[in-house]
């Protein structure tokens, strides 16, 4: 029996490493030529929250064995959990070198025998009986797979839209964010005025534009504090326009708003020496799709921390929503409150051998920003990878597999679940 994940970001690698535990075969196919997705090509390697109030874990299983593991093989230090407040919430989230973690990732996926597939790309995803025939494009073009099950882990539900499953696109998404690392100047020596009077200048003349150092009303202080790093707000992700795939244009965009900054910069005294240095290959995106689900998260049940009956995990952060309008819109749980995932926001409504893990789960657009976090992204992956090897073992439905199996198959496993109800 084997069961197909496309995408290989965090939630991807966690979904296949739990369908190879739970005794199925696994294809893993990603795009790029690692594992890690965002965490890696995309520069944002700060898992998070594994913790919440007052130190508790809520979050543990596969994923939580590879950060501590690239923690540790990095001689680096856990954070200390229970110092966790909600409005410093980045404080408890677990710094990880990209480079390790993936290589860890590569060292499990061998170890297990999943069969990895890079620099490949989906193409096509037909019904079969059972299961479904991938069409894939490798380096030498397009060749073909069936899976008995499939787990869309790409971050846009590629494979849910190819499948002819609904998903949605909201109609402006939150910005991305084009990481990078600069160095060359002092902090301590930053004429901030003389920047911010130079910056309004440049930006009078268009040489500077709104997003390029974050918020639209900053002055490069953001960017220049942070050395570059998730410092920049690029716009229209799933906008596609001229012809142009809505993800050629945010990538070329993200590179033209860099160059702007970087001439400015430049220019100015004290930064003669500025250097600029790659810390995500790829624009990092925090919002384009979400699946159609048996269930939709919503933000009140986000924020009520509601438990599901079929909760197969918690996802612990604040809504965190970028709006290049309006700014940051962060609305917090009460103290104590834990939100949960149920396993009818990882299956497309109506299918019967598909799931989505992830950031793409079925969720409205305040409660995804808030559950399309690492960790949580994580453990959908593993609780997807579960379900999937339950359903091809029983011959059950994603929807008709009985809860107590599932959860028995999680805790096993080394996850943590939200109680009965
Ligand atoms: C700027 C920014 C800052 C963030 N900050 C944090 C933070 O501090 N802490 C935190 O925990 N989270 C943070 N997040 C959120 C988090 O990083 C992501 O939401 C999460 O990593 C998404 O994981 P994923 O596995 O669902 O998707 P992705 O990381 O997008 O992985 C999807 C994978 O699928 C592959 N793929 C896509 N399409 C195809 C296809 N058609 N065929 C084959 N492969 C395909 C991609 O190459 C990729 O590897 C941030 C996000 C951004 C953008």
């Amino acid at each position: 029996m084997k069961i197909g994940v496309i995408g290989a970001g965090v939630a991807g690698c966690c979904a296949a490493l739990q369908v190879v535990r739970s005794g199925a075969s696994c294809l893993l196919v990603e795009k790029n030529g690692l594992p890690g997705g965002t965490l890696s090509m995309g520069g944002v390697a700060l898992p998070g929250l594994f913790h919440a109030w007052g130190g508790r874990q809520v979050i543990a299983g596969i994923g939580w064995e590879l950060v501590q593991e690239a923690v540790a093989l990095a001689g680096g230090k856990l954070p200390d959990f229970t110092k966790f407040e909600m409005n410093h919430h980045w404080l408890t989230q677990v710094p990880v070198n990209p480079v390790l973690f993936s290589a860890l990732c590569d060292q499990k996926f061998q170890a297990m025998g999943v069969d990895v597939r890079y620099h490949t790309m989906l193409g096509k995803v037909e019904p079969r009986q059972p299961g479904w025939e991938l069409t894939l494009c490798g380096k030498d073009g397009l060749y073909s797979e069936t899976v008995d099950f499939l787990i869309d882990c790409t971050g846009d539900a590629n494979a849910v839209k190819m499948a002819s499953y609904p998903i949605v696109e909201p109609e402006v998404c939150q910005p991305g964010t084009y990481s990078v690392h600069c160095t060359g100047y002092s902090l301590e020596t930053v004429d901030w005025d003389a920047l911010r009077t130079a910056f309004e200048a440049a930006e009078q003349r268009g040489e500077i534009q709104p997003g390029d150092v974050g918020w639209a009303k900053g002055f490069a202080k953001l960017f220049v504090n942070r050395y570059g790093e998730n410092a920049n707000h690029i716009p229209f992700v799933n906008r596609p326009s001229k012809g142009r795939d809505s993800y050629t244009r945010i990538e070329v965009d993200a590179r033209a708003s860099l160059l702007r900054v970087y001439r400015f910069l430049k220019r100015q005294p004290g930064f003669e020496d500025l250097d600029i240095r790659f810390v995500g290959m790829e624009c990092g995106v925090r919002e384009s799709r979400v699946i159609v689900g048996e269930t939709e998260v919503t933000e009140k049940d986000f924020l009520s921390g509601k438990v599901y009956p079929d909760a197969v995990c918690y996802g612990f952060y604040p809504v965190d929503l970028h709006d290049m309008e309006q700014g940051l819109i962060k609305r917090y749980p009460a103290e104590g409150v834990v939100p949960t995932v149920p396993r009818g926001a990882l299956i497309p409504r109506g299918s019967r051998s598909l799931l989505a893990a992830g950031r793409i789960l079925a969720s409205d657009r305040m409660a995804n920003s808030g559950l399309r976090i690492q960790a949580t992204c994580m453990a959908t992956g593993q609780a997807a990878g579960a379900l999937a090897a339950l359903c091809v073992k029983t011959g059950a439905t994603p929807q008709e597999l009985p809860q107590p199996l599932l959860r028995e198959e999680l805790l096993r496993n080394g996850a943590i679940l939200p109680p009965e109800v």
